[in-house]
Formats: structure tokens, sequence, C-alpha cells
């Protein structure tokens, strides 16, 4: 039987390994599937914590549905039944603004508004700065010529505040990056379309909406999570691979290319530390983040592992905090506030997560939970857990009107969690694709590559488990 290793449990390996499992016994050729996991735990940035009646998310929190695969691979663990939507009853995030909670108007869709009046009425912009984004609608296209940064496009369609008051927020919300850095082409390759096919964004997401609205039977839910939060994702993936499939704590250390089989074709093994054998396999995905794989590649090809270590990452922390309702003066009337970089406040966004979701906190309780770090101010991360705390509290003090301690504050840290696309990305990925192709066999997965969101990862899985099973027939 021929033998795969993944390397990494996170949504990503653990997606690849299910796909594999399900799409070999489809054909009737069983694999054997070893998925290998440097932690004592499955799910790597996903991670569920229960404590006191609060259901605590350290990592994320929801997903998109309008990407498909996530949802997909719910229904097929048979989970479809344990998935939620967010509050309808408030559905609405705002924004900070000269240290004021203004509601990002109704129908905005990440960059651009598609219902005028909401938008005319907001308190968000200024006059000169809607007329501004007004001026999307007659601003030609601009000839493809060299790749632009996020910032650069939302500049040139929309204005400078634009992308100050809400793309640089909600952008960094999602990717905890700097736009000025990032690549329009590989984190929202969707603007370049719009701007292709109807010239004006603002134009292009009202027909968009309006056909995405038509096709849909369902309420318009764009964020989904799960009833028991996404670590049941994490566990009903466990429960369909076997226990002898999953090797926890163990670590690989390194991977060498060594003679394979008689058609020429190489094999591929594994340094674990701990482990005096090691492990080899007929082929290897890694499902790692880019600079511990540039790491285990050493000894394998240098043009990937210069490539790998050109994808950076940056740092996060998420700080869980409960309250009593009674503490809070403000009404939680939506699902949290993103902080533009230019107020000057040391979180980057909160949710109140007992108002997005269902079940996060016991009644008369409110769960809260705040982002700090990323390209903005990633040295905090590393600060000790009073220092953050107390920086932490004093942003959403103010911000909600909160009296008192919270009783419960659970901080989980994300050392170099995020990658980020910066320009040049695509580049990055055909040379890295280029230099796999010298390595038959050998595969790389996960969010450094084509979608950091759990559904892209989820996808990305499913992809290379298909890659897999296709080398491995012929
Ligand atoms: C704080 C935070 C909030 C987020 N919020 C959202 C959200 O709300 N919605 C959304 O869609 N996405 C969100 N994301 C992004 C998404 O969670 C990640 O992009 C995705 O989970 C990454 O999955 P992955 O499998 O590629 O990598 P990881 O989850 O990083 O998994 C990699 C695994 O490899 C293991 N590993 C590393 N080195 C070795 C080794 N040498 N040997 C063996 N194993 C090793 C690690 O322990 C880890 O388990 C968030 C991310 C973070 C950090």
């Amino acid at each position: 039987m021929k033998r795969v290793a993944i390397i990494g449990a996170g949504i990503a390996g653990l997606s690849t390994a299910y796909y594999l499992y399900k799409l070999s016994h489809q054909r009737g050729k069983p694999l054997e599937i070893v998925l290998i996991e440097k932690e004592g735990r499955l799910g790597g940035s996903i991670l569920t914590e229960r404590a006191e009646g609060f259901l605590m998310e350290g990592g994320p929190d929801c997903f998109l549905s309008e990407k498909p695969w996530a949802l997909q691979l719910c229904r097929e663990l048979g989970l479809e039944g344990e998935v939620v939507g967010t509050n309808q009853a408030v559905r609405r995030t705002f924004i900070i603004w000269r240290g004021g909670l203004h509601e990002i108007p109704e129908g905005f869709m990440l960059l651009a508004p598609t219902s005028l009046w909401p938008f005319v009425k907001s308190s968000l912009f200024s006059l000169p700065g809607k007329l501004r984004m007004g001026l999307d609608l007659i601003i030609p296209r601009k000839k493809p010529d060299k790749e632009e940064s996020l910032a650069a496009f939302v500049r040139r369609r929309l204005g400078r505040e634009a992308l100050e008051r809400i793309a640089e927020p909600l952008i960094a919300g999602i990717h905890a990056g700097d736009p000025e850095a990032m690549s329009l082409q590989s984190t929202f390759p969707r603007f370049i379309d719009l701007e292709r096919d109807h010239r004006s964004l603002i134009w292009g997401m009202y027909q968009r909406k309006r056909r995405f609205l038509s096709h849909l039977n369902s309420p318009y839910i764009m964020f989904v999570t799960m009833k028991k939060g996404m670590g049941q994702m994490v566990s009903a993936l466990e429960e369909t691979l076997s226990p002898k499939t999953i090797f926890m704590k163990h670590e690989v250390m390194g991977v060498e290319r060594v003679e394979g089989d008689a058609a020429g074709r190489p094999r591929y093994h594994l340094r674990i530390r701990g482990e005096e054998r090691g492990l080899e396999a007929d082929a290897l995905v890694l499902a790692t983040p880019a600079f511990i794989t540039a790491r285990l590649l050493q000894g394998i090809d240098a043009d990937i592992v210069d490539q790998l270590h050109t994808i950076p990452y940056c740092s996060t922390a998420t700080i869980n905090l409960a309250y009593r309702r009674s503490q809070i003066g403000h009404p939680l009337d939506g699902y949290g506030f993103v902080v533009p970089r230019l107020e000057g406040l040391k979180i980057m966004a909160a949710t109140f997560s007992s108002v997005k979701f269902p079940g996060r906190a016991p009644k008369g309780m409110v769960l809260l939970r705040c982002f700090v770090g990323g390209a903005k101010d990633e040295e905090m991360v590393a600060w000790g857990n009073e220092k953050l705390l107390a920086a932490v509290k004093e942003d959403i003090a103010e911000i909600l009107r909160i009296e008192g301690a919270p009783f419960l504050v659970r901080i989980f840290r994300w050392a170099k969690a995020m990658p980020q696309y910066t320009l040049g990305h695509e580049k990055r990925l055909s040379l890295i694709e280029r230099g796999l192709s010298r390595h038959p066999g050998l595969f790389l997965t996960g969010s450094a590559y084509r979608g950091i969101g759990i559904s892209d990862c989820v996808h990305q899985g499913e992809l290379t488990a298909q890659e897999v099973l296709k080398f491995i027939k012929n």
C-alpha cells in the first residue's frame, strides 16, 4: 500500500487527509495516510475553549459562506445542522472614527457602497469624501500594467478617505496586514474582475449583490460558524480518520529525498524529533507555515526555500473578556467594531461574540473578543499578560462604557500565524510551483499560498488530495 505523509494538522492538513481518505476509498484503492502534528492537539489556528459557560474562540470564529468549500465539508461530515449564521437582528458593524463608533452604512460591501441612501446619510465620511467615492462611477478603467497594492487601488478608485476610514481597518481585521504592502491580485482578485467587467466598483458590486440575492433562497448570511465553536469541525474531521493515521506530539525536523521505485520516482524520508528511524513516504504534503516548510525543505531545493522565505507572516493575539451585561453602557447592537490605524488605539478590532453568535455566553453575561497586533502593532503580541490586558481594557472601557473588571479573561497568542500576500505573491507561487515540478510526489498546501480563510484552506486541501491521487495513480 502506498504511503502518503502529511505534515501539519491545521485545517489544510486535516482537509487533505480527509479528502485523500474519501477519494482513495471511492476509487477502491485505499492508501496509508499518516498525518503528523507537532502539538498535542489538532486544528492549528482553530482553537475553541469552554470555561464557566462561555464558548471562546482563540483563532477563527467564523467562515465565509459565499466560498462554498467549508460548508460543503460540513455537509459531508454531517454537521449541516450544526452550522449557525450571525445574529440577523443586529446586522451591523461599527468603525471607530474620531473616538466615536460609526455604523458602516448598510449595503457597504467591503470597500464600496451598494445602497445610496445609507451611504449619503452616513456620519463616517465627510461630504468631499463621499463625492470622491462617487467619482468611482465615472473614473475610467486602468490598463493593467504593473501589479497594484490594495491601498493604491482603493486610493485610485475611491479616494484616500475610503482607504483610511473603511478599507484599511476592515482589511486589517481580516488579514492583520498593511494594505500598502498587500497585493490586490492575491488578496481580493474579484476587485480586479469588477473593474475589468463593470469599470466602476460601486456599480459592479451593486450588480453582483442583486444577482447574488436573487439566486439565494436562504436568508443572506455571509458569515457562519458552528454551534459548538469552530473546534467542532476539527473534532468531526478527526473522527473520520483512523486513530492509526494521526501522530500528535511528533515534530518533523527535516525531510530528505531518497531513492524511490523502479520508475525512478523518489521517496521522502522524514526526520522526527525523538524518533531514531523516522518515516518514509511515497508522497509528501507539507501543510505547515511557509517559514517552517522552508526549514524542512532545506536539503531538498534551495530555490523553493528562497521563495518560501519571501512570504512574510505577522503575529496577532485575541483577548476574550467576559462581563456582566450590566457592566457595559453601550447597547452592543452590532457584531463589533474595527479601528483605523489613524485612531492610535492599541486594539485593531473587537467582536461582540455573544451578540454575533448564539450560545457564547450564559444569560445576563457578555463575551467580547479583542484583536491586537498585526502589521500595525506586532510587538504588542509579546507583551506580558498584565500589560497587554491593561492596554486592551483601557481601549474598550472607554469605547463601550464599561465599568469594573472582567470576571474571566483568556489570552491567545498567535506568533507568525498570518501569512501576508504582499506584492509579487503570484510570481512567488509560480516559482515555487516550477521548483516543485523537479520533485515528483512533493506537495505544499495551506494558508501560505492561495487564500487564508478557512474555506480557502479546505479547498486547497481538497485540490491537494486530488493532485496526490493523480500522482499515485500514474
Ligand atoms: C487569530 C486568527 C483569527 C482568524 N480568524 C479567521 C476567521 O474568522 N475566519 C477565517 O476564515 N479565517 C480566519 N483566520 C485564518 C485561518 O484560521 C487560517 O488561515 C487557517 O486556519 C490556517 O490553516 P492552515 O492549516 O493553513 O495552517 P495552521 O492552522 O497554521 O496549521 C499548521 C499546522 O502545522 C503544525 N506544524 C508546524 N510545524 C510543524 C512540524 N515541524 N511538524 C509537525 N507539525 C508542524 C502546526 O502545529 C499547525 O497545527 C484567522 C487566523 C488567526 C490566527
